[in-house]
């Protein structure tokens, strides 16, 4: 390894890390995992141009980096623990890396989750975590474990990131737009207490990354069931009701993205308790629908107007392989 890269590794990135035998500096970590947990292994990269702006705020970046990655570890319910950064650089820019690290460390603080290695390169701008956490045996919140009767339910709100993106992308990215909705896109907050606290409560749970069409239709296929929402009950912002005072953007509230919500589903018998998770931790859930058995010619997920006709909506989710 280069002195260079040691130096930058050593000034940004090799921090005490409490409780952890062997952290950064050696060929591997080493951790002691909890007896009696099972490992929960999630890896996330973010490219520039696909998944940022190149010239967003590197402490921003630092931040969203991590919080994608907490985020598949809130939708499993498992406790973050240990995770790794593969980082590649155009070049080296210690003010851009000095930021960036202090957004990717005080979210890691946040979340008690410790930096234990990773590997630095050259190249165009990308960040690939793997994060580890833990959760008990057999009580991971998985994709296929849904049943028909379940309640499908929301945490806070839905479309504000989308939203910002549509106003970066028309007025350019360094525009004044609405600073909430700007968070929203740029660091957004795991759900991590929530995931925990469903644990034992819900049958299954995703992490809404490309809108919750796709994602719903994600744990629909896997417990092989279909999904009925109904449009008036899903949450919105008060910020994004003015935005779209002549009438809700459907589809970029739905089908949109980057909201990093939970979306899981619950017996009915667990309403009550469903709710009080949501209050002992201050996270708002909303009941926006139920699962179904599957019925041929319906799509996996259908979202109802106030009439009770099918809003008609395009096929949702980001592919990243599409028309190549
Ligand atoms: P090796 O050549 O054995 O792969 P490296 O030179 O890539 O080792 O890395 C040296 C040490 O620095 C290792 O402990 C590695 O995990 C750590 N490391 C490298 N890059 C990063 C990074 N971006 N963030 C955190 N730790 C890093
Ligand atoms: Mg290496």
């Amino acid at each position: 390894m280069a002195s260079a890269e040691f130096a930058l590794i050593h000034r940004y990135f090799d921090r005490p890390q409490p409780g952890v035998p062997l952290a950064v500096g050696d060929d591997c970590a080493l951790v002691r995992a909890t007896p009696g947990q099972e490992l929960a292994v999630s890896t996330d990269t973010l490219v520039a141009g696909v998944h940022f702006f190149p010239d967003v705020a590197p402490a921003s970046l630092g931040h969203k980096a991590l919080a994608v990655n907490l985020s598949d570890l809130a939708a499993m319910g498992a406790t973050p623990r240990w995770f790794t950064l593969a980082l590649t650089l155009p070049q080296i820019d210690e003010p851009w890396l000095a930021a960036f690290a202090n957004g990717l460390h005080a979210l890691a603080d946040a979340a008690n989750i410790r930096l234990i290695g990773g590997d630095t390169t050259r190249g165009p701008l990308s960040l690939t975590l793997t994060v580890l956490g833990e959760v008990p045996q057999r009580s991971a919140l998985r994709r296929d474990a849904a049943r028909a009767g379940d309640e499908v339910w929301i945490s806070g709100t839905l479309g504000d990131a989308a939203l910002a993106l549509k106003l970066l992308q028309a007025q350019g990215t360094q525009a004044a737009i609405d600073s909430g909705l700007r968070k929203r896109l740029e660091q957004p907050v795991p759900r991590l207490a929530l995931g925990q606290a469903l644990r034992g409560i819900a049958h299954a749970a995703i992490d809404v990354s490309d809108g919750v069409l796709a994602d719903l239709g994600h744990i629909c296929e896997r417990s092989g069931l279909q999904a009925v929402l109904r449009s008036e009950a899903i949450p919105l912002s008060q910020t994004l009701r003015q935005h779209m005072r002549t009438g809700i953007d459907w589809q970029t509230v739905l089908a949109g993205g980057d909201d990093y919500e939970l979306c899981f589903t619950a017996p009915r018998a667990m309403h009550a308790a469903v709710l009080e998770a949501g209050r002992a931790i201050d996270v708002a859930v909303t009941c926006i629908g139920e699962m179904q058995a599957q019925d041929t010619g319906r799509s996996a997920v259908t979202v109802l107007d106030d009439q009770g006709r099918a809003l008609s909506l395009a096929a949702a989710g980001f592919d990243h392989f599409q028309n190549s």
